[in-house]
């Protein structure tokens, strides 16, 4: 399987002068995690980051300090406006260059650096069989959807509801032909299961367990949360 990390947002919810992707964890970028997991990974052919025309001189520093522990990484790409746009961008010089022999491609927030090894198996064997997987937790609060005015105007079943994260494993050749479609019709989504869901042929995603480790580096406190979870070592180490 090929993977695409996109790491080409601006993560401005963070403050700061430097995007969250190269902010230090215990010294290391949050981008050197994200690639860890992958490098280790049998299963994983080659590995892209769609990266920002901001931050490529971020990128050149980070190939020259810890490059020759990436073996599968390929030539980056450059990001698009909006996140379906970097990975619209990244599937199709994929698919000029880089088709994976098994046809999936797996697409990883980089701001999530902790990825236990177990989940990368079990994403990839669930995608083999449906078409599509990601992870994905169930909620402790209760959901509610509001008009613009804030008022609630529909209740959803708590039960029936998943937060989503990443990895998502998909077959290539059909996400590759969703994204295009979605990009086409400029429609806005957040991840890749509402591309692949809403765009592809058959489009069925399977949900498997997430884990708590694989939060998103959002905000600041989320450093301090990777970092103490850095010095514990826990269920994310390989
Ligand atoms: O904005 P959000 O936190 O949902 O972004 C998730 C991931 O998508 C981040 O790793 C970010 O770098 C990436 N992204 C991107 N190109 C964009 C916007 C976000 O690669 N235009």
């Amino acid at each position: 399987m090929n993977v695409i990390v996109v790491a080409a947002g601006s993560g401005r919810r963070l403050g700061g002068n430097l995007p969250k992707q190269y902010m230090p964890l215990n010294g290391k970028p949050v981008l050197y995690y994200s690639l860890n997991a992958f490098e280790k990974s049998p299963l994983v052919k080659h590995v892209s980051v769609v990266i920002s025309h901001d931050a490529e001189n971020l990128y050149d520093d980070f190939l020259q300090k810890y490059g020759t522990e990436f073996s599968k990484l390929t030539y980056p790409f450059f990001g698009g406006k909006e996140r379906k746009d970097s990975v619209c961008n990244a599937m199709s010089e994929i698919s000029n260059h880089f088709i994976p022999d098994d046809n999936l491609i797996a697409i990883h927030d980089c701001a999530r650096p902790f990825l236990p090894h177990d989940l990368l198996k079990k994403l990839y064997e669930t995608a083999e069989v449906f078409g599509g997987s990601a992870p994905a937790l169930p909620l402790v609060d209760t959901v509610k959807e509001i008009d613009c005015d804030g008022f609630i105007i529909s209740n959803p079943i708590r039960e029936r509801l998943k937060i989503v994260q990443t990895p998502q494993v998909f077959n290539f050749s059909q996400y590759l032909k969703a994204v295009r479609i979605c990009k086409e019709k400029n429609v806005h989504v957040t991840d890749d299961t509402e591309i692949y869901s809403r765009f592809a042929e058959v489009g069925k995603v399977k949900l498997v367990a997430g884990y708590s480790c694989l939060f998103k580096i959002t905000y600041k406190e989320d450093i301090e949360r990777a970092e103490k979870l850095l010095s514990e070592g826990s269920e994310w180490k390989l």
